[in-house]
């Protein structure tokens, strides 16, 4: 409908997109949000998110909902790790829960090929391991 354009939706949608985040692995829950909120804003998520980070002894994968607000990240190892693959896994997942089936997507999309994502670029994704001895060391 022509009435979905309204401008005052838009303005609704500045908030934060990530309503939730779930972090079980052992990237840094801050560097992560702020990671899944450049990508939602900058592809215009239409919904707030429930964002669940998990870790994996493989390759990072992802897995969301097709029009839902669930996005599962499972998250590689500091040794195999690479913040352009997270990055473009993420866009992937938020397409999906745009509505976009796999037939929808660009060959880039569907096998998150390709560049890192604008969005991504200025962002950091720091393993806490490091972070966390030394608060254990100021307690
Ligand atoms: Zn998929």
């Amino acid at each position: 409908m022509v009435h979905d354009a309204r401008p005052g939706i838009a303005a609704r949608l500045d908030g934060p997109r990530v309503a939730r985040l779930e972090n079980y692995s052992g990237y840094d829950a801050g560097d992560l949000r702020r990671l899944v909120e450049a990508g939602a804003k900058a592809m215009r998520a239409s919904h707030k998110l429930h964002v669940v980070v998990t870790p994996t002894p493989q390759r990072t994968r992802g897995c969301a909902e097709v029009g839902g607000k669930k996005v599962v990240l499972a998250v590689a190892p500091p040794s195999r790790f690479s913040k352009p693959k997270l990055a473009r896994i993420l866009k992937h997942e938020l397409l999906h829960t745009q509505g976009l089936e796999h037939e929808d997507m660009t060959d880039e999309e569907l096998w998150s090929k390709g560049p890192e994502p604008r969005w991504a670029r200025d962002k950091q994704v720091r393993h806490e391991r490091k972070g966390k001895a030394i608060q254990k060391r100021l307690r």
